[in-house]
């Protein structure tokens, strides 16, 4: 008999997997090595920065006192004692009436209150000529102004972009204290697909899914894991799946989780003896979605149809392997945007459009559905950079419509939050 599945609301869902999340050890790396990584010690600054009073620009140190008096028609002159390049530290003090010459990034000589840019002033001989008027602390870069010894820089839970290296070279982190990355492995079941340079043939198509799916491992922090492809045969897909599960810390199959005759993973997850946390989800595509748990792994079943299979990854599989590294905003970015095209069809599920948005008319985001509306169809997937979001209900929604979107690109942000967007809690 046909098995009857609940669906759950997406937000359920979510909070199921994340449920599951327990981040994995704590490693140390060469800094050169930790893009991308997700940062595990808080950073305090253990010294100001700058670490002393320096020069912004190439010009002159000097004592704005001196330059009281000057004026275009009565310019001071100043004799200049010593020059000092970044690195340097100047050998004398300004004593009044006198100026040091210094390039950018140089240490502020003793005696020196101000700067003056080369460009305002005019040089003859062993002097030079200023004919404006300067204050004291003009033009200085202050020790400390950038981060005082003691404030927290960096919170532990980010990934390390190239801004964060730049931090983390400036307090001395040769090495870096970051959490291990999952090993996630990757089945694609179904007979009909072919590898990657065999011809069609017919009844036959391509695997796209796996090489979708690794690159979304990649994306998410996490090392993808090629286990090949089955065919659909109970025997031999429960065999890959097992030793799947020996060499990867998460698994991902995709298809044969719907309720086709040849649709085994539901009968894999029950002899394995994994639990499963939910096999049916309110949402458009891939409402199929399966996550089982065994032990400490937890495997996601992605629908076999591309576009399901994508957005499967990102609500849950995504969130859940940058979690194990710990990374404390797993989620995407939601944000809102303005609807570029009529949505006619209503659906009761939230539906999660592959969609683009672009910045129009003095920047507002406008959102438009890519290319097919199917959950089979792929190659619209390849102008996707966001996934409106459509809570169900009984209407379409009209051009101009305020929407949520998620983003697919950038850092995530927050919490995850389409706040009963489906209406479909059950
Ligand atoms: P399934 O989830 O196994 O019922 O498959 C749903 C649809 O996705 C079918 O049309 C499959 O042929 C297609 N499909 C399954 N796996 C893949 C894959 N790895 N790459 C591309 N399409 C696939
Ligand atoms: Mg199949």
């Amino acid at each position: 008999m046909l098995e009857k599945r609940q669906p759950i609301a997406v937000e359920t869902a979510v909070e199921r997997v994340a449920a599951c999340i327990k981040t994995l050890p704590i490693i140390e790396k060469p800094l050169e090595e930790a893009d991308g990584d997700i940062l595990a010690e808080s950073v305090i600054a253990d010294h100001d920065v700058p670490p002393f009073d320096r020069s912004p620009y190439d010009g002159y140190a000097i004592r704005a006192e001196d330059t009281a008096q000057a004026s275009r028609t009565e310019p001071v002159r100043l004799k200049v004692v010593d020059k000092i390049g970044a690195g340097d530290v100047a050998k004398k003090a300004i004593e009044p009436g006198t100026a040091i010459r210094i390039m950018t990034g140089a240490a502020l000589p003793k005696g020196a209150d101000a700067i003056v840019k080369l460009e305002l002033t005019r040089e003859e001989g062993d002097a030079v000529w200023i004919n404006r008027r300067f204050h004291s602390g003009d033009n200085l870069s202050l020790q400390g102004e950038d981060a005082k010894k003691g404030t927290p820089i960096l919170d532990a839970g980010r990934p390390i972009t190239p801004g964060v290296k730049a931090v983390l070279a400036t307090f001395g982190y040769a090495r870096v204290k970051v959490y291990k990355k999952p090993t996630v492995g990757v089945i694609a079941t179904g007979s009909e697909l072919l590898d990657i340079d065999e011809p069609l043939v017919p009844g036959k198509i391509r695997n796209s899914n796996a090489y979708m799916i690794l690159s979304q491992i990649k994306k998410a922090g996490g090392i993808p894991l090629d286990l090949g492809r089955m065919a659909d045969d109970f025997e031999q897909s429960y065999r890959a799946v097992k030793s799947g599960l020996d060499v990867a810390d998460v698994l991902i199959t995709t298809g044969g989780v719907s309720v086709g005759d040849f649709d085994y993973l539901p009968a894999i997850y029950k002899k394995l003896g994994a639990e499963v946390l939910f096999n049916k989800v309110a949402m458009r595509p891939g409402s199929v979605t399966t996550v089982a748990r065994l032990g400490d792994q937890l495997l996601f079943g992605l629908s076999g149809n591309p576009s399901a299979c994508f957005v499967g990854f990102e609500l849950f599989a995504a969130p859940y392997i940058k979690g194990l590294q710990g990374n404390r905003l797993p989620y995407l970015t939601k944000m809102k945007a303005v609807l570029g095209h009529d949505f006619p069809k209503a659906n009761p599920f939230t539906r999660f459009v592959r969609a683009k948005v672009t910045w129009e008319e003095g920047d507002r985001a406008i959102v438009r559905p890519v290319g097919l509306d199917k959950s089979n169809a792929v190659v619209s997937l390849a102008e996707t950079n966001a996934l409106m979001v459509l809570p169900g209900g009984t209407k379409g929604y009209e051009k101009g419509a305020l929407v949520d979107i998620l983003l697919l690109f950038g850092e995530g942000r927050g919490e995850f939050s389409i706040e009963n967007l489906s209406g479909h809690r059950v």
